[in-house]
């Protein structure tokens, strides 16, 4: 497939205007064709423009039309979906066959928002009938549903090209509650991004809505994102990355004359808890089973399990010992970026700066960018007395802290920040410990699992991928998972409306069949 390198400004192609990149090869190291424009803020405003222009069509696009649309948005990264795999494949290092996996998730998504549309549950229609005889005073009708925010501002992620990307669930789930959109493509895959943002844009032609639902920017360094929160046109903002990146654009929302939204998903450990009797009956298989989980995507997952905290007893040294096994024979891998590979390197060195022990390696580097599996190991004394034995350090590694009792192993679980995810291995007789344990996870994640590793995540109506800061920044949401859409929307209450006025949804006939509650039943 051909790249242009353009800037995809609703059915314009736009070129160059602030300098230019090549995308990095992170195998080789080596730069890769074409050239990618830059935009700045002119681009910015170009786009946002255009999504507010198309906000109000597009929101009220019926539901039929909006669920085929995303229908045609999937069926055209499904044709598109082994070009997108092999150039991903290039730009990130990551398995190929792998891509493939995250582009029909990604087209997968597409289709169960369209089906989330046409069953309009998420409007959450609710009608309380006027009540004229009501003492000491009549109740005047009442009917709620919720509409979309407005344009929303998307930040692709680095780490999972495909499916937290230009074409990834933030955009599905905005596109599903009636927003339009204006990504800003992540430089670390310019090409994939380019042959998502064209297929979106296929589908927005093919669907015939206004060309300003879907854009698609790029820019160096952080000018284009600041404009781009900056702007007073844009309603929300979804981002995924590091923890510095996503506060300053938080910070930068809460700072607009009108502040607005921003869900961003940041950092998180996913801890993992074995109790004595799962330790005892079965430690080398988790140990096995953790390592393994940590090292999938390179340990470039959200959700890494890159903490075990285990009691030093009975099947300890079974456990640490798989660990070993497992780690000293991994091999060696890219990682995404530069940038990534250099936070990698600085972060092994501040474990170890901070008291962390290696325990063992994987197989030595062979290119620039390669991460080395790396397991270090704490007790637990040392890792409630430094907080940065807590941080995320993005890519292969795992640090096991050596607990002395059960109290110990609360207090390692109450001093954690805010997680995605929370794992806990047991058997019957670890009932007791696990009720202690509970209460305290459940304050500080968003999702707990028992007895099986928290990656790879599902989409469905259960799923949260969302936890208390710094996790994300609101943690009353999830960026993962069919009710992701609820970021996007809000309520409106339409109060004595003539039938003919109100929206279709809400008439006295409900000619659109969709469930509605009335008066609160
Ligand atoms: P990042 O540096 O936070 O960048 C993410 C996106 O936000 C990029 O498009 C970046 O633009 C933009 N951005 C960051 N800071 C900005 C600012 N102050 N103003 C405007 N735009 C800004 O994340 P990354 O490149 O994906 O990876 C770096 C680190 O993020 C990793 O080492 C890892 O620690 C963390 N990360 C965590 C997760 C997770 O799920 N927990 C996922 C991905 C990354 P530019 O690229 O143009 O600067």
């Amino acid at each position: 497939m051909e790249l242009t390198g353009n800037l995809i400004i609703g059915a314009s192609d736009v070129p160059a205007r602030r300098g230019t990149m090549k995308a990095l090869n992170p195998a080789s190291n080596q730069l890769i064709e074409p050239d990618f424009a830059f935009g700045g803020a002119l681009e910015v405003d170009k786009a946002a423009t255009l999504a507010d222009e198309a906000f109000d069509s597009y929101s009220h696009s019926s539901l039929a039309v909006r669920a085929a649309f995303l229908e045609r948005i999937a069926d055209n990264l499904d044709q598109v979906r082994e070009d997108l795999a092999a150039r991903a494949a290039l730009e990130t290092g990551l398995p190929e066959a792998q891509l493939q996996g995250e582009a029909s998730r990604a087209s997968t998504q597409f289709r169960q928002f369209a089906d989330v549309v046409r069953k309009g549950r998420f409007l959450q229609l609710s009608i309380d009938p006027a009540q004229p005889e009501r003492q000491p005073r009549p109740r005047m009708d009442h009917r709620l549903q919720k509409i979309a925010t407005g344009p929303v501002a998307i930040f692709g992620a680095s780490n999972f090209p495909i499916s937290y990307s230009v074409a990834g669930g933030d955009t599905a789930s905005a596109l599903a509650a009636g927003a339009t959109v204006v990504v800003k493509a992540h430089n670390a895959h310019p090409g994939a991004s380019e042959i998502m943002a064209r297929a979106v844009r296929k589908a927005v032609r093919e669907s015939g809505l206004h060309e300003g639902v879907f854009s698609m920017l790029r820019g160096s360094g952080n000018t284009i994102g600041e404009a781009l929160v900056d702007h007073p046109l844009i309603k929300a903002v979804t981002f995924t990355g590091s923890e510095a990146g996503g506060m300053a654009l938080y910070r930068r929302a809460q700072q607009r004359p009108d502040p607005i939204p921003v869900f961003t998903e940041m950092t998180s450990v996913n801890p993992t808890f074995i109790l004595p009797g799962a330790m005892a009956e079965r430690g080398g298989a988790i140990g096995d089973g953790f390592i393994e989980r940590m090292l999938a995507n390179v340990g470039q997952a959200c959700l890494k399990p890159a903490i075990l905290i285990a009691i030093d007893g009975a099947g300890f040294t079974s456990l640490r010992q798989a660990m070993l096994d497992r780690l000293g024979t991994a091999p060696a891998r890219t990682l995404l970026t530069p940038a990534i590979h250099a936070a990698y390197v600085s972060g092994l060195a501040e474990l170890i700066a901070v008291g962390a022990q290696r325990l063992a390696e994987g197989t030595a580097a062979k290119a620039d960018l390669d991460g080395r599996a790396t397991l270090f190991e704490v007790d637990g004394q040392e890792f409630l007395a430094e907080p940065r034995l807590a941080g995320e350090v993005f890519g292969p590694v795992a640090l096991l802290v050596k607990v002395g009792d059960s109290d110990e192993m609360l207090a390692v679980a109450r001093s954690l920040r805010g997680q995605l995810s929370a794992t806990m291995h047991l058997e019957d007789s670890d009932t007791m410990l696990a009720r202690r344990l509970l209460p305290i996870l459940e304050r500080r994640t968003g999702r707990i699992v028992v007895n099986a590793f928290a990656h790879p995540q599902e989409v469905s109506f259960a799923s949260v991928h969302g936890g208390p800061f710094p996790a994300t920044s609101d943690s009353r949401f999830t960026s993962v998972g069919m009710t992701a859409i609820e970021r996007f929307l809000r309520p409106v209450c339409y109060q004595g409306f003539p039938d003919e006025l109100l929206p279709e949804a809400l008439r006295e006939a409900n000619p659109l069949h969709l469930p509605r509650i009335v008066d609160g039943q």
